[in-house]
């Protein structure tokens, strides 16, 4: 689209926020609640909550619903699920709510106090000095005069198969769908080629058997294999979080490589792999429930010949082999890189801030963390040493880097009273602790069991890394 530079109107705000994904939400959120400021929230699409809006219908938080969204409002309940294979487990959210719940923020705590203007369907271009926002309907630019930041809310925007087209070519009449299309099916092919392996082709798989497709007519082509942490294991409880960083970092004490490192992870029962005959390289690390670990081993035709470059109607072609593709048959893209790895830089930059990990993954809580800290520090040096920026992992090594990080990084902004009193506060940490767990005799074992572990294992793993 060919954007006007030229501006019809001008605007006045504190604070330009791009992008009103969970990041940008999660940011104006925790701002407005400790800093008396006016925001400007721009997304090109016409509501909030990001990537949420183009996903597949049956897509559902792979974490617990408490983790995510904004600092302010908890998303859900807070309830553990009582029955079905996730009994004992919280609840995790589906698309619908997660949409209503963005819906809900956006005009009762941001448009209804007047705190902030939202310019949904709107465009963010500058022309190097200016900062101009054009409607996408109405074509009108507006000049937005900036008093204090610009917010770069689109740093880590991840990529999803709805709005990406295929990595590999696609010959004409192919059939070739991203996976929201499974759900809108008129006819049912003979056979399901499913083209990835991070969290949405084991979302499609599952979502397939679950709708009685047997694993027989289901294709997995699995370009690498991952590692997966087990759901149990990531759960809003202080023994959970405690005894999963302890056991992370005695794993790593003891780790002759990378490789070795994850093996006795998955020995502890925190991570999970599909298939125990092969080292995974990937280690995106979603988390996945055992039991859809069973479901997933049920499929056993799996193409292992690395990347698809191409499909025709009778054949796929990866990089180290070609395999026929039956009459019929759906090819089904699951093939978004999903996660993004731009470089690290400083989240309090000359020109805007970029709000990005900080602590170990969990980004509406680093989003949320940024907002507060650029509300209650008032000098870029301080922000950005209490607020170092992470990486988010795709293979072992940048998994062990991401802990590494991620440790030294909670350790130095727990260590201000104000921001470690906020963070246990805070539904979306989770490393919190509330007050009244504290003494707690569980709480307290495994915090002197990661406290004995620690040291040697952050030195490890940075051996590793
Ligand atoms: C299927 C899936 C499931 C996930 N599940 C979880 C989970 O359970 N727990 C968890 O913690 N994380 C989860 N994540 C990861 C998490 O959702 C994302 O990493 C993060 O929350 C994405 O939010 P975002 O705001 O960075 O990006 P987005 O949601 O992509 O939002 C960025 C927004 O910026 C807008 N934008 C970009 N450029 C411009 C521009 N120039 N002008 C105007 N607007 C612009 C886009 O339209 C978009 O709406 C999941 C991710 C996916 C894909």
């Amino acid at each position: 689209m060919g954007l006007s530079t030229v501006a019809s109107r001008s605007l006045k705000t504190d604070y330009l926020v791009v992008g009103a994904g969970a990041m940008g939400m999660a940011f104006t959120d925790a701002l407005i609640d400790h800093a008396d400021v006016h925001v400007t929230l721009v997304d090109r699409r016409h509501g909030p909550g990001g990537h949420w809006q183009d996903a597949y219908s049956f897509v559902k938080l792979h974490q617990a619903s408490l983790f995510y969204g904004v600092a302010s409002t908890v998303l859900g309940t807070g309830a553990i699920q009582q029955q079905g294979p996730e009994a004992g487990l919280q609840e995790r959210a589906q698309r619908s709510a997660i949409q209503s719940y963005f819906d809900d923020i956006l005009q009762r705590r941001f448009i209804d106090t007047g705190r902030v203007t939202f310019l949904g369907g709107s465009e963010y271009h500058t022309d190097g000095d200016s900062h101009l926002v054009t409607s996408r309907v109405a074509g009108e630019t507006t000049n937005m005069e900036v008093r204090h930041r610009v917010v770069d809310a689109t740093y880590l925007s991840p990529t999803i198969p709805a709005t990406t087209t295929p990595p590999f070519e696609v010959g004409d009449s192919v059939p070739v769908v991203a996976l929201n299309e499974l759900a809108t099916l008129g006819r049912a092919p003979s056979e399901f080629v499913i083209v990835g392996c991070g969290k949405t082709a084991t979302d499609a798989i599952i979502w397939l058997l679950a709708n009685g497709v047997p694993p027989e007519r289901i294709v997995w082509v699995r370009p690498r294999e991952p590692w997966m942490l087990n759901r149990s294991v990531v759960q809003p409880d202080p023994t959970v979080a405690l005894g999963l960083a302890a056991d992370t970092m005695t794993a790593a004490a003891d780790a002759d490589s990378l490789d070795d490192l994850f093996l006795r992870l998955e020995a502890a029962g925190v991570m999970l792999r599909i298939d125990t005959e092969v080292t995974p390289t990937m280690a995106k690390t979603p988390t996945l429930g055992t039991w859809e670990l069973d479901l997933l081993r049920t499929v056993e035709n799996v193409v292992r010949l690395g990347h698809v470059r191409g499909v025709t109607t009778s054949e796929i072609t990866l990089d180290h082999g070609v395999v026929p593709l039956s009459r019929g048959s759906l090819v089904v893209h699951c093939a978004a890189a999903g996660l993004q790895y731009p470089p690290l830089v400083p989240l309090w930059g000359p020109d805007r801030i970029r709000p990005q990990t900080i602590r170990v993954g969990f980004p509406c809580f680093c989003a949320a963390l940024a907002g507060y800290v650029e509300a209650t520090r008032d000098d870029d040096r301080e922000r950005n040493r209490l607020c170092p920026p992470n990486t988010l992992p795709d293979n072992p090594a940048d998994w062990a880097q991401m802990q590494v990080l991620g440790t030294l990084a909670a350790r130095t902004y727990g260590a201000e009273p104000d921001i470690a009193a906020w963070a246990n506060g805070c539904a979306l940490n989770p490393a919190r602790i509330d007050p009244s767990r504290r003494d707690d005799p569980a709480v307290r074992a495994a915090a002197a069991r990661l406290a004995g572990v620690v040291d040697q294992g952050l030195a490890r793993l940075s051996e590793l890394v």
